[in-house]
């Protein structure tokens, strides 16, 4: 591959979209390479850790760590070996000429790239709720393999009616006393084994054609029940429980590629190799993702760090066969 611009000086090596913990590990480690890697933040800086309280399950704090402080230590560790961190969100990407052209939208020059990590992550959908956003951490969540361990012995309710929900319902029996799947319609969307199990299951309660239109426990900083709205008959009700999971699924940050790599239908960049995207079923020469944007499955720190020092020691081989 030859590249189409002679310019070393504003041809960056490696570019790293995303700021959560796949594109930190991917920066750490290019850094330590010494290849200068620019991370662009995007518009929310230190990903999904960044709006979570306690994490409990990543390798090396026996005592659990901030999800904050977490990141805030990533990026103090990428910045130490040379990553560069801008605040700037990709708007649109040119993979069919190499260098890779980025664009940022604000009237700049692109930025051209030997390598890129996409790392741009998966965003939780919320029900948008003013008082939902002031609580997540704090008894709302939207990872149940993350926070059911803080609903240990609580009455929890949980928000969707397809196999996400449903899926979240039961698994989170195995903390809670009691789990109310909360649909909008009275028509639940998951598979028939998913409401089998559901249905089947005596600590699981299902309400059709409800939404919730409030959080409660907004000052005490602590779930302490949902408003109801009936959607055939408007009344109101409130359920007390003491957590509330978020199981309408995730959208993954991949809209600019589509055309240009490789997409499952929910939008997910499609890898094989774990980071290794395709067009047409062809391999992307010098493009990499890591992460939630990749992993649909397991969507959690660890494997998103795991996979991010996977693409980053790609981009070095990469770089290095091809004379760089
Ligand atoms: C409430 C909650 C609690 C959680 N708790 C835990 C836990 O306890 N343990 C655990 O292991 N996991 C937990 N997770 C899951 C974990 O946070 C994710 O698996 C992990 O953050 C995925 O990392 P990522 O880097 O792939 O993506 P993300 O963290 O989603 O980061 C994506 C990054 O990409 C950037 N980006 C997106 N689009 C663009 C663009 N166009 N241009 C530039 N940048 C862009 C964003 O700004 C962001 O910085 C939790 C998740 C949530 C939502």
């Amino acid at each position: 591959m030859s590249d189409t611009t002679t310019s070393s000086t504003t041809t960056r090596d490696t570019v790293i979209l995303g700021s959560g913990c796949s594109g930190l590990t991917a920066a750490i480690y290019a850094a330590r390479a010494n290849l200068k890697p620019l991370v662009l933040e995007g518009h929310e800086p230190g990903g999904q850790l960044s709006i979570t309280t306690l994490v409990e399950n990543f390798p090396g704090w026996p005592q659990g760590v901030q999800g904050p402080e977490l990141i805030d230590n990533m990026k103090q560790q990428a910045v130490r070996f040379g990553a560069e961190l801008k605040m700037a969100h990709l708007v649109s990407a040119d993979l069919s000429k190499h260098p890779y052209e980025l664009n940022l939208g604000t009237g700049t020059e692109p930025i051209r790239t030997r390598t890129l990590i996409i790392a741009s992550g998966a965003s939780a959908r919320w029900l948008n709720l003013p008082s939902e956003q002031a609580l997540i951490g704090h008894g709302v969540s939207s990872c149940a393999t993350c926070d059911g361990f803080f609903a240990s012995g609580k009455e929890i309710a949980v928000v969707g009616g397809g196999d996400s929900a449903m899926e979240e319902a039961l698994f989170l029996t195995r903390f809670a006393s009691k789990v109310t799947v909360i649909n909008r319609t009275d028509h639940f969307r998951a598979s028939h084994i998913m409401m089998e199990r559901a249905v089947a299951h005596p600590n699981i309660t299902l309400l059709s054609s409800k939404v919730v239109v409030e959080v409660l426990g907004v000052e005490e900083k602590d779930v302490r029940g949902v408003v109801l709205r009936d959607t055939k008959t408007d009344k109101l009700s409130t359920l007390p429980v003491s957590f509330l999971f978020l199981g309408i699924g995730h959208t993954p940050n991949a809209r600019m590629f589509a055309g240009q790599l490789d997409l499952d239908p929910d939008g997910y960049i499609l890898t094989h190799g774990n980071v290794f995207p395709t067009h047409n079923g062809k391999e992307v020469p010098g493009v990499f993702a890591c992460g939630d944007i990749q992993d649909r499955r397991y969507r959690q720190a660890i494997t998103a760090a795991g996979t991010g020092c996977m693409a980053a020691l790609e981009v070095e081989k990469f770089l290095e066969e091809h004379g760089r």
